[in-house]
């Protein structure tokens, strides 16, 4: 007998979510269940170009049909206006499936780019920038990590962007700027004070919008990712890079706090996201141990693989409970960044050790692409130093904690 999948379209209503979230979960389940994980091999391109990307196209139309286009965006700019919480329950499920993002109108970076353009930009700039970029027309990058300075600490980046008359002055040389080589513009952090003028070390970064077809913007190389050169990430220098002053993203010094908005939400979604992709490769590894004969035995009855379905098992829970209960300290407007910091340490970890057990669980074809693992285990490794690498966000939370305990106020455990 074989025995099925959790399919995710057995995903149903959670008690207590209201019906917005619950039902926007189904809808999604829905599309992601029923139209693109059956068709995972048409979208990664093996059946050709072509197919893929009508294939795309269709999903994209029937995603829009269904009201679930663009969730990161308000509505006022075609996006769903997703509630916090909704999106994050709705990452969870699109996450079922590498493929799901695109799908669903969230590119990143450009999709991230897009948040902070909805926040910070001018009406000029939205005209400008974020429009074209949510009609598809325009694609774009973020550009702040730089080779000679530690990205883990931003606060030391020396990429400077001075003004003479009407225009900014970019110097400097930024990395893993991702799909640098497809953007038609970067939105780049620039220094834009000196140590010495006052507000503090949170205030002298500005985000310009670059065009990337400027003079002095160059391309230098790609940086392979875990040996594929397919993907952009681009290694970029900025010489004498000239735009105009309305080119600075919100008001000049709030660079530092543009930032940590696109990183902060950012994170939760990420952790989401990992969620549903463990959730998947969880899936993956039960089904296979209830099938595969070893040494005269199915594999579910061995207790090294019992092991794996059980520690997993725990690693997703946890990790699910403790993203929600961030989203929900974010939605009532309490300060997160405690536990942002942790679900960024311990989720992506979670994730490592899921997808680890899977892959070897699988054996060989574990490592190959037929199934998302191993895209899942170096998205997994990746994540646990973008975005803050762990040890930096283990500070935070010390720190923290240390501090509510040296001011003498009490604890809130909730
Ligand atoms: C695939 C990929 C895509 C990326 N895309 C982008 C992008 O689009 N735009 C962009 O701007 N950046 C991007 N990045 C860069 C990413 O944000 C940085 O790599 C990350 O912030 C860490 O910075 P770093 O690489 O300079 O490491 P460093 O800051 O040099 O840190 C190296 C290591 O030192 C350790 N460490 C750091 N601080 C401490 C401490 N206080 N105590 C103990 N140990 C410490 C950590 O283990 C850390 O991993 C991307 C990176 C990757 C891998």
């Amino acid at each position: 007998m074989t025995i099925p999948s959790q399919n995710i379209l057995s995903v149903s209503t959670i008690d207590g979510l209201g019906d917005e979230v619950n039902s926007v979960r189904l809808r999604t389940a829905k599309i992601v269940g029923e139209y693109i994980i059956p068709q995972e091999s048409i979208l990664a391109g093996q059946d050709g170009e072509e197919k893929r990307d009508s294939l795309y196209e269709e999903l994209r139309n029937h995603v829009r049909e269904q009201g679930l286009w663009k969730p990161h965006l308000p509505s006022e700019y075609g996006g769903m206006g997703a509630g916090f919480l909704t999106l994050a329950y709705m990452n969870e499920i699109m996450a079922w499936s590498p493929f799901s993002s695109s799908a669903f109108g969230i590119v990143p970076p450009s999709a991230g780019n897009e948040s902070v353009l909805a926040k910070y930009a001018s009406p000029e700039q939205i005209e400008k920038w974020l429009l074209p970029s949510i009609r598809g027309e325009m694609q774009s990058c973020f550009s702040m990590t730089e080779p000679d300075n530690p990205g883990s600490d931003p606060r030391s980046l020396t990429t400077t962007a001075r003004l003479e008359g009407d225009e900014w002055v970019i110097n400097g040389r930024k990395w893993f700027t991702s799909n640098a080589r497809n953007a038609d513009f970067a939105i780049v952090m620039c220094r834009t004070e000196t140590e010495d003028d006052d507000g503090g070390v949170n205030s002298k970064m500005t985000q310009i919008i670059v065009p990337t077809d400027t003079e002095g913007f160059e391309h230098v190389r790609d940086i392979p990712v875990w040996g594929h050169t397919g993907h952009s990430h681009g290694e970029i220098k900025y010489n004498n890079v000239r735009v105009p002053k309305e080119n600075a993203l919100g008001s000049r010094g709030t660079g530092h706090a543009a930032a940590q908005d696109r990183l902060g939400a950012g994170r939760v979604y990420h952790c989401m996201n990992c969620v549903g992709s463990m959730w998947r490769a969880f899936d993956l590894m039960v089904k296979r141990a209830t099938e595969r004969q070893v040494h005269g035995g199915l594999l579910e009855d061995k207790q090294f693989i019992q092991g794996f379905i059980a520690d997993s098992y725990m690693d997703i829970q946890a990790s699910r409970l403790m993203t929600i209960h961030t989203a929900g300290i974010i939605e009532s407007g309490k300060d997160p960044r405690t536990d942002i910091s942790a679900i960024k340490v311990f989720v992506p970890n979670a994730f490592h050790r899921v997808v680890d057990r899977a892959i070897q669980t699988f054996g060989g074809i574990g490592v190959s692409t037929d199934y998302p693992l191993a895209g899942y285990y170096m998205g997994a490794r990746t994540l646990r130093i973008a975005d803050g690498p762990d040890e930096v966000h283990k500070i935070l939370i010390a720190k923290n904690v240390l501090k509510q305990y040296h001011s003498g106020s009490s604890w809130d455990f909730g």
